[in-house]
């Protein structure tokens, strides 16, 4: 099997599960346990997770709210902002192409009497910051874009975007589970308000997130969506999963680190699966700007075949056809109808997920496979 479905999750690095292990036994200890030294020590390895994760971001550690991952982060964001907000304001503004953990909350929100305007995106999977803009009410509580979009990997404008809202006083948040430690993204240089991250995405364990909350002044009001022990500055009460935490913190340290020389590396690799698919067959489209993207993300459309059939065929190659939540239903993804692709061409559509395993190798032969597959499919339709 060739692993190319990055944006689904990714393994968690050795290094990182090392760091780990001595918190499931030794390091037991509740973190809020004030009286003695097992507490101490797990509140000191919180915090130096908690530094390492905010340093990622460009934030500070309190800044930093530990949830169970970036649904949570998003959930808290959007409806923590929505249950806190004035009676005045009851608008939302998102975009067509955000993940369901955004566009799941603001359509809750709505049937519960929430204006939401979802913004539609340009034929590259871009959002134009003047219709951000032009969507913004003095009812407007929230303006939430994306950093990177986990399918077409798209990078948003957000530093562009969170001008004109924070001109009309409305807070950002931004979903950057995909963008964080894979790109560049510095929430304090964004001015970003709050900020969804989670570990499963940069080789961490799955199940611990955080929601970055920026300190202002006056303070930006949140509610919590979890009540109980107060943990979190009160936003979001639970045992803090120490180990995962420690992971989280680690992950972010290796990729802080190797960000940079990992980006370049993915970014000539997709190159070389871009140029060995158009070499080997016509009717390739890909879906989304190439200049404004991830460097280790490829979506494109096969003219002229099956999605589902395309799938079948590769089965040692791990890719999807969108999102990993969205998988199981045949209706095409959202965000590349958004982009105004045709139905049966979005289906036929593959996400190319590069990480760190991947070599030159795996991509010939991932290339030499596609083309193989998708030759044979139009033969016989
Ligand atoms: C994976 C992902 C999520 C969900 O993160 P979990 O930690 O799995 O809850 C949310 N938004 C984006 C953009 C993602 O890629």
């Amino acid at each position: 099997m060739i692993y190319m479905d990055h944006h689904a999750t990714t393994p968690v690095d050795p290094r990182v599960v090392e760091a780990m292990l001595p918190w499931f036994t030794e390091g037991f200890g509740n973190p809020s346990s004030r009286t003695h030294k097992y507490g101490w020590t797990a509140a000191e390895a919180v915090d130096r997770a908690r530094s390492a994760v905010a340093r990622l971001v460009g934030v500070s550690a309190r800044e930093v709210v530990f949830t169970s991952g970036a649904t949570e982060a998003d959930n808290l964001a959007v409806k923590g902002v929505a249950a806190a907000a004035a009676p005045a304001r009851d608008h939302l503004v998102t975009v067509a192409t955000e993940h369901h953990a955004v566009l799941d909350p603001c359509h809750r929100l709505e049937r519960a009497g929430w204006r939401v305007t979802r913004v539609g995106v340009g034929p590259d999977g871009l959002v134009d910051p003047a219709a951000i803009e032009a969507a913004l009410t003095d009812r407007t509580a929230l303006v939430s874009v994306m950093a990177a979009n986990n399918e077409i990997g798209v990078l948003q404008p957000i530093g562009d975007i969170v001008g004109r809202a924070h001109a009309r006083g409305v807070p950002v948040h931004t979903d950057a589970a995909q963008a964080a430690g894979h790109v560049a993204f510095d929430a304090a240089a964004l001015d970003v308000d709050l900020v969804s991250i989670t570990a499963h995405k940069m080789y961490g364990p799955k199940g611990v997130g955080a929601l970055v909350v920026r300190r202002r002044t006056p303070r930006l009001a949140l509610e919590p969506m979890l009540d109980g022990g107060g943990q979190e500055g009160g936003l979001r009460s639970g045992t803090l999963n120490v180990p995962g935490i420690v992971g989280f913190g680690r992950a972010a340290e290796i990729r802080a680190a190797e960000l940079a020389s990992e980006g370049a590396r993915l970014g000539a690799l997709r190159d070389r699966l871009l140029a060995g698919l158009c070499a080997g067959l016509e009717g390739v489209r890909v879906n989304g700007s190439l200049e404004a993207r991830l460097p280790h993300n490829l979506h494109a459309s096969f003219e002229g075949v099956e999605g589902e059939a395309l799938l079948m065929a590769l089965g040692d190659i791990a890719v999807s056809t969108g999102a990993a939540c969205g998988s199981g239903s045949a209706a095409p993804s959202h965000v590349i109808a958004a982009l105004g692709v045709d139905a049966a061409l979005a289906r036929a559509s593959l996400r190319f997920g590069l990480g760190r395993s991947n070599t030159e190798a795996e991509v010939d032969q991932v290339v030499e496979r596609v083309v193989t597959v998708v030759k044979s499919l139009r033969k016989a339709g």
